[in-house]
Formats: C-alpha cells, sequence, structure tokens
C-alpha cells in the first residue's frame, strides 16, 4: 500500500472515532435526561471497573496495550462526567438556552480566571461575556448585584495554597457556590523580544505567580520584580511599553492573545502547578443525586475542649469524607479560627442532612457555602482485589475515631415548630463566650451601662463604672427604637465610635442594639454582641440578617410573645448559622400598671427546660422604675438566670432616654456587692 493510500484509511479511521465518540456522547446525554427512569448514581464505580477490565481484555486480544486502553478510557470517561454535570447548570428554561452568560473575573483576558471560566462552560454551549475586574470583591459585587450571572474565583494553589482573600470573602457573601474548575497553570516568562533571561531588567508577575516561580525568579536575581494585579495584565503592560528589557509571568495562552514572545516555558518550582477556581451564583442549585457532588461549608467551632475533634468525628461518624480543611483566623476576634471544610456528599440527601443536624451542636457559627457537581473525576481503579482491601481499611480508620467520641447518630423531635433551639437538640448549655466573658452554663453576668450612649465622656464615665464594680460587659444604644419619632433617636454611628473607644479603654466587650437588617454587618464590626430589641423580636429579616454574622445576638423577649415565639425568632437566627443567641426576659404586658411592664420571672426555669440557650434578664425595662430594680435584679439570679442587663446613668435626671429607670451609680455598687453576696 502507497503512503497516500495508508494515509487515506488513516484518516477514514480517524473520521469513525470521531463519529463513534459522538455518538458515545450523544448515548451519554441521554443518561441524564432520562431522569425517572430511575434514580441511580450516574458514576457507578464498579460498573466502570468491570467496564474497563472488560476494554483491557478486548486491548489484549487486539494487541493494544492496557495502560493505552485505561488511558484514553478515562478522557472518555471523564467528558461524559461532565457532559451529565453540564446539564445541572444549564437553564431549563427554552427560551433562555441562546443567551449570553455573563461571567465575572478578577483580571482580564487571558488570566488563568478567564482560561479557567472558558474550561468550565465549554459543556454550557452557551456564549460567554466577560466583565472583568481589578479586585476580588468587586467580582463577588458585580454578581450580588446582577450585573453578572456568576463569578469564577481562585480558592487554592497546589504550590503557593490558598488565597486568603477569596476565602474571606466566602463568608461574607449571599452567593452560593455552584461548581468547581481546576486549572493546570503553565508559567512562562514573556517578553516583546526574543531576549536572554539576563538582559532582563524587570519582571511584573502577579504576587502569587512570583511564589509559584521563586526558584527561577532566584536565578535572575539582577531583574526587579513588580508585583501586578492579574497575570494577563502584566503581559498587556510590557507590550504597552515594549521596552526589550521587560518581561512578564504568565501563561502561553496570555501571551498569544498580546502577541509577545515566550523566553522561557515551564517556570513553576513545581511542575505540578494547579489552581481550583470555585464558579459562585446568586441562586443555589440543586444538583441532582445520581451526580457525584461536594458540598463547602464554613464553621466555627464552641468554646470547648475538643471541639474541633468532637464536630470532625461527626463525618466519619456518617461516614462522609472530607475532602479539605482550612483555617482562617476571624478578622477583627484575635486567635479564633473559622474552618473551611469540603466534604463529598449533596445538601440533598438525607444522610448529609442528618449530618449537619448532628454537627450543629459543636458550633457556634455555620454557613453552607454550596452543594456542586464534584468536578475532580476520580479514576476508577482497576485492581480486582479493591473492593474487600477497602472494607479492612475503613473498619479499622473508623474503630480509631470511635474511641475518641462517636457522636450518637439521633433523630431530633420535629414536632415542634423549632428545632435547634431545643434541649432535645442540644442537650448541654450554650456557653456563649465573648472577648474572655462567657454567657451560659453556671456563670452570671453582668451588663451595665446607660439607655443611650450621650456622649464621650458620659460612655466613659459609665465604662469605668462597670469596670471598677466588676461587672463584665458595657451596653449603649446608638440606634434608639423609641415610642416617639420626637424623642431623641441616638448618636447613631458616633455613638457606636464613642461606645467601641470606651470598652477598648476599659478592656470591656459592648453591646449595641441594631434596628435594621442593612446595620447588622457594619454593627457587628464594631459591637461584641449585637441585641435586637424587644419591638424587633418577630422582624424576620432583621432576624435572619443576625443569623449570617458571627457575633453573638441578645434577643430579647418582646413586650407581647409567648416565650414559644421567643424560641421561634431565635430559630430564625439559628437556622442561618449563628449559633450564638441569648436570650432576654424584659418584662410583657400584663393589665397590671403598676410598673412599666411585668417581670416573668417564670420564663426563667421555663426556658431552661425548653432550650439549651442562655437566659438573661433585663429588670430595668420590666420595672421603669429605678428603686424597684434591684430586688428584682437579684431575684433573676436566684431562678436562674445566666446573668442581667441593667441601665444606669452618671446623672439620671439628664438622662436622654429611659432616666427614670437609671440606677444611680452608687445603686449599681451596692447592687453589685449584693449580688456577690447571693450565692445560688
Ligand atoms: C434597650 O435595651 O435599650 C431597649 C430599648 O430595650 P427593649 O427592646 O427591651 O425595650
Ligand atoms: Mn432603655
Amino acid at each position: 500500500m502507497s503512503i497516500e493510500e495508508l494515509r487515506k484509511k488513516i484518516n477514514l479511521v480517524d473520521a469513525n472515532l470521531i463519529d463513534l465518540l459522538a455518538q458515545r456522547r450523544e448515548l451519554s446525554k441521554n443518561v441524564i435526561k432520562d431522569k425517572n427512569v430511575n434514580n441511580n448514581p450516574i458514576r457507578d464505580e464498579k460498573r466502570e471497573e468491570e467496564l474497563l477490565n472488560r476494554l483491557v481484555d478486548l486491548g489484549k486480544e487486539k494487541g493494544v496495550d492496557q495502560h493505552f486502553i485505561t488511558k484514553v478510557f478515562y478522557e472518555i470517561i471523564e467528558d461524559s462526567i461532565r457532559l451529565q454535570q453540564s446539564h445541572v447548570l444549564n437553564p431549563s428554561k427554552e427560551s433562555d438556552k441562546n443567551k449570553r452568560l455573563t461571567i465575572a473575573i478578577q483580571g482580564i483576558e487571558g488570566a488563568y480566571s478567564y482560561l479557567a471560566s472558558q474550561k468550565y462552560f465549554a459543556y454550557s454551549n452557551r456564549e460567554l461575556e466577560f466583565v472583568s475586574k481589578k479586585l476580588f470583591s468587586e467580582v463577588v459585587e458585580s454578581v450580588e448585584k446582577g450585573e453578572s450571572d456568576y463569578a469564577v474565583l481562585p480558592i487554592e494553589n497546589t504550590t503557593s495554597g490558598g488565597i486568603n482573600e477569596v476565602y474571606d470573602l466566602l463568608l461574607h457573601t449571599t452567593l452560593s457556590i455552584v461548581g468547581e474548575e481546576t486549572f493546570q497553570v503553565k508559567h512562562c516568562l514573556v517578553a516583546t523580544e526574543d531576549v536572554s533571561i539576563h538582559k532582563i531588567k524587570k519582571i511584573y508577575a502577579h504576587y502569587q505567580a512570583a511564589a509559584q516561580c521563586s526558584d527561577f525568579l532566584a536565578k535572575i536575581p539582577n531583574a526587579r520584580i513588580e508585583y501586578f494585579a492579574d497575570t494577563a495584565m502584566s503581559v498587556q503592560k510590557i507590550s504597552e511599553e515594549k521596552n526589550p528589557e521587560f518581561a512578564a509571568i504568565a501563561s502561553e495562552e496570555a501571551a498569544k492573545l498580546f502577541n509577545v514572545n515566550i523566553i522561557r516555558k515551564g517556570i513553576s518550582n513545581q511542575e505540578e502547578n494547579h489552581t481550583r477556581f470555585l464558579i459562585v451564583s446568586r441562586n443555589r442549585i440543586k444538583v441532582d443525586n445520581r451526580l457525584p457532588a461536594k458540598t463547602s461549608l464554613v464553621m466555627a467551632t464552641s468554646h470547648s475542649p475538643g471541639s474541633l475533634v468532637k464536630a470532625l468525628s461527626v463525618f466519619d461518624a456518617y461516614k462522609i469524607n472530607l475532602t479539605k480543611l482550612e483555617s482562617r483566623p476571624i478578622i477583627g476576634n484575635p486567635w479564633e479560627e473559622m474552618f473551611y471544610v469540603d466534604f463529598e456528599g449533596n445538601t440533598e440527601d438525607e444522610n448529609v442532612q442528618n449530618m449537619l443536624d448532628d454537627l450543629g451542636p459543636y458550633l457556634r457559627f455555620f454557613k453552607v457555602l454550596g452543594s456542586y457537581p464534584s468536578q475532580v473525576v476520580k479514576k476508577t481503579k482497576l485492581n480486582p482485589d479493591r473492593i474487600s482491601d477497602e472494607k479492612d481499611a475503613s473498619g479499622e480508620k473508623a474503630s480509631v475515631l470511635k474511641d475518641i467520641q462517636a457522636p450518637i447518630i439521633k433523630k431530633t423531635a420535629k414536632s415542634k415548630s423549632y428545632k435547634l433551639a431545643s434541649r432535645e437538640y442540644k442537650e448541654e448549655d450554650t456557653i456563649v463566650k465573648v472577648r474572655d466573658v462567657e454567657i451560659g452554663g453556671n456563670s452570671f453576668v453582668v451588663i451595665g451601662g446607660p439607655c443611650s450612649v450621650e456622649s464621650e465622656s458620659q460612655i466613659y464615665a459609665c465604662a469605668k463604672e462597670v469596670k471598677e464594680n466588676g461587672a463584665q460587659i458595657l451596653r449603649g444604644g446608638c440606634f434608639k427604637p423609641r415610642t416617639s419619632p420626637y424623642s431623641f433617636q441616638g448618636l447613631e454611628w458616633d455613638g457606636l465610635n464613642y461606645l467601641e473607644a470606651a470598652g477598648k479603654e476599659y478592656d470591656l466587650p459592648v453591646i449595641t442594639e441594631a434596628l435594621a437588617p442593612e446595620q447588622v454587618q457594619a454593627i457587628a464590626k464594631q459591637s461584641d454582641i449585637i441585641q435586637i430589641g424587644a419591638r424587633n423580636m418577630q422582624n424576620f429579616s432583621l432576624l435572619k440578617e443576625a443569623g449570617k454574622v458571627h457575633v453573638p445576638i441578645l434577643l430579647k423577649r418582646g413586650m407581647m410573645s409567648s416565650i414559644d415565639e421567643l424560641l421561634n425568632a431565635a430559630e430564625y437566627i439559628l437556622a442561618q448559622g449563628n449559633r450564638q443567641v441569648i436570650l432576654m426576659e424584659r418584662g410583657i404586658r400584663t393589665f397590671e400598671t403598676a410598673t412599666r411592664n411585668t417581670l416573668d420571672l417564670s420564663a426563667i426555669p421555663v426556658l431552661r427546660e425548653l432550650t439549651h440557650l442562655p437566659i438573661m434578664v433585663d429588670p430595668s425595662h420590666a420595672i421603669g422604675e429605678r428603686d424597684k430594680i434591684p430586688p428584682m435584679a437579684l431575684a433573676s439570679k436566684i431562678v436562674g438566670a445566666h446573668g442581667i442587663m441593667v441601665e444606669f446613668h452618671p446623672e439620671p435626671e439628664k438622662a436622654l432616654s429611659d432616666g427614670p429607670q437609671a440606677l444611680r451609680f452608687t445603686q449599681f455598687a451596692k447592687l453589685m456587692q449584693d449580688l456577690k453576696k447571693l450565692q445560688v
């Protein structure tokens, strides 16, 4: 056969191969479309193993070696899984199928985020439009405000580690993770002319890229590194400057895009240099339970010994595989950590829901960032003994962890309209820790201060009074919920600045009230505890917002609310992930008018039975008349409250709010003495 004839035949075989691949893809798509027929997982590892074994045998018969067969079929299997996964992202509405997808990225076209997005969205078959931003925070904002459909954010790199800024953004955003993509980063040194690397005087580089190529950079000590916001922008910069002595670190693709020369390829310290990206959007997705899924969450464990180990052993008890555990400091709270956890599983799955339920009691904050199809396609193993081997190994591992303390998998009673707040859900008392102060359990904590912050000197005088008398927390209203719109409304942010400064000066945690959902995030930055007042106990959007921050919330009982309604209000906060809620009885309205309200002290033992949350008493707003407050404060301790909150003022007659109930400094000092003497 002539060479031409041979080539013709090869071309024909290749065309047939493509035809067959296309046919296989069509069949694969039909597997997922065929949703209602059966509910088996897409990936059936046993079936894949059998299939691969069969293909290897078939290959042997035809003289094609095992390595080649497995290599080719790994690619085919991966492609088919990705095809099926893309079905989750595609709009169900037929009319949306031709719409462009808008994707926000940090950097410009050619940046690694751009390349990863192209890889990820290739399977969607939709046209892509990129919105380029300088900062990661702007990328997130772009999706939050609806300018873009998706954001693609790098989260970790196999050489340089996690990208802290992105982790911190995930904690606060309302967006959900809907997908992940990994991208092999192949850094090159690029320049406008084909010069020797020793002629290079300046290199523009993204700081992550420079860190990943540090070994190479050390070899050209004469070149100065100038940091740049992203890799593609540094290429754009050299292509504009056209100085042959300037170079940039970027991908091959970026070099092509800007038409510059690659002067050295493969300059990363590690050849296997991969970056993992997260795809986030406004709406959570439901991942078909037949697809392999991953879930990401962020959690803070409670302040008790071994709580991280206990939390992690819940994953083990449910046989859920953790794929990542990363810790980040909580900004503003030195030496406190948030844990970012990825695990194999889907929040649609009942086993995962039960696991999350059992995890709750060990946490003081938690937020599910999203469930999404897992992109890391596990390769099918070919070892025929695989199944029996794994059984042994996992059996051993489980028993080791069981020794530490396996949580009891319990189903909580679902009859009540609240669950997370109940004793059935969490047996032991929740202890809310605010800096060094513990609220709950056996402690009795006193929060003291004026009704409103009125001036810098007034709040400093009150802080001194709190400190000198051994009370633990300073209060001061900055945004005041006043019955009359003409009454003093508070010093607002100026007041909060004074309160924060006074707390710092006297080393006291501070508490102030938030009136509106929009204030919550900002107040959380300055106040150690956020109060939700009686008038707002059923302001559900405020409660939900309070559930998203990681500072404790003090929730006051509404003046016309039942204990059951109070616990349901707490449930709103807990259900959002914030597990640090302190309840407060502050008097309710009855037919009795002799006092401002009627202090329902019976609520304390009732609540202690119903809930694990700490319960405090505010006798000031309940009674409304200074001389009658101390006895009720003492009574609160006797009935089992975890503390009290009382109002006092340097000059009660001049107070801008609640003067008649403000204790004089002398009265407060005496009350503190009496409380100390009262041992219960
Ligand atoms: C307060 O604590 O200043 C306050 C306004 O309380 P309540 O919401 O209980 O009336
Ligand atoms: Mn008040």
